[in-house]
């Protein structure tokens, strides 16, 4: 997966690819980030990137040859592109959206705001989406592009490895993980659940899908809302006393 990213501030990015699974991705060349330094695109001697608002107001906004031209120093014809401004007023990004850009995209650009934001006649002519991370307001698009980056990186294929594996993360299914232990087995008097130490592959699993019920009931009900459950954990559910508490969320939504 190839991702460019158009800022003004490219020295602002370089830290989180040098460490962890985002450098050994780099290294292994499973996906290759490219800094574009939007400054390197400006037209005047001054390198200017921002200008006046029209109409009056406060603040600078982004002018749209310098991200034009940028722009169009990354795309390759003839390839599948998806330009996406980083914007509090986009499409919210979260886990689903990661597994869409993981599957279907070859390159993504991602074109970083600053100040008031970005002309409207660059992203009407040239933005393929606006994409949010959340409801709060950065000071750039820059840390909203590298959660992007980092997110999707680690569902590309063989970017994990099974040690660290994606499957059962939270939110790849509307849950949210179970409670995880490691050495000691005992630490300030606390034990490790006994079911964990059992050495039974199937008690195990069981333990860890109704604690990731219990987790999810706890912190995130509505999240239960959109689960579907197979029979045999819905006979597990109603075991464990949870299978009422879940069917009344999922009632709610539907009423
Ligand atoms: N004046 C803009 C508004 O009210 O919508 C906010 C501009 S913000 C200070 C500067 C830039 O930061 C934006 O152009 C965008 O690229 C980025 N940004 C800020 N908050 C963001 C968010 N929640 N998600 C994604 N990008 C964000």
């Amino acid at each position: 997966m190839r991702f460019d990213i158009l800022t003004i501030f490219p020295e602002l990015l370089r830290s989180p690819l040098e460490e962890g699974i985002l450098r050994r991705a780099l290294q292994r060349q499973q996906i290759s980030v490219n800094l574009v330094n939007i400054r390197d695109f400006a037209c005047d001697k001054h390198q200017m990137t921002d200008d006046r608002p029209f109409g009056g107001g406060e603040g600078m906004v982004m002018k749209p040859e310098p991200l034009s031209e940028a722009l169009k120093s990354c795309q390759e014809p003839e390839k599948k592109t998806r330009t996406i401004l980083l914007s509090p007023q986009g499409r919210r990004f979260d886990q689903r959206t990661a597994e869409e850009f993981a599957a279907e995209e070859e390159h993504l650009i991602f074109v970083c705001g600053r100040y008031e934001g970005v002309d409207q006649r660059f992203i009407d002519s040239y933005v393929d989406e606006e994409l949010s991370i959340g409801d709060f307001i950065l000071t750039g698009g820059e840390l909203g592009a590298m959660i992007v980056v980092d997110t999707v990186t680690r569902l590309l294929p063989d970017v994990l490895g099974c040690a660290d594996s994606s499957g059962k993360d939270t939110f790849s299914r509307n849950l949210l993980k179970h409670p995880q232990y490691t050495r000691p087995r005992e630490f300030e008097g606390v034990e490790v659940p006994p079911e964990l130490l059992s050495g039974n592959h199937e008690e195990i699993e069981r333990y860890r899908f109704l604690e990731s019920v219990r987790n999810t009931l706890k912190k995130r009900p509505q999240l239960l809302e959109e689960e579907k459950f197979s029979p045999a954990e819905t006979k597990l559910l109603k075991k464990a006393g949870l299978f009422l508490q879940i069917r009344s969320i999922q009632h709610r939504e539907i009423q």
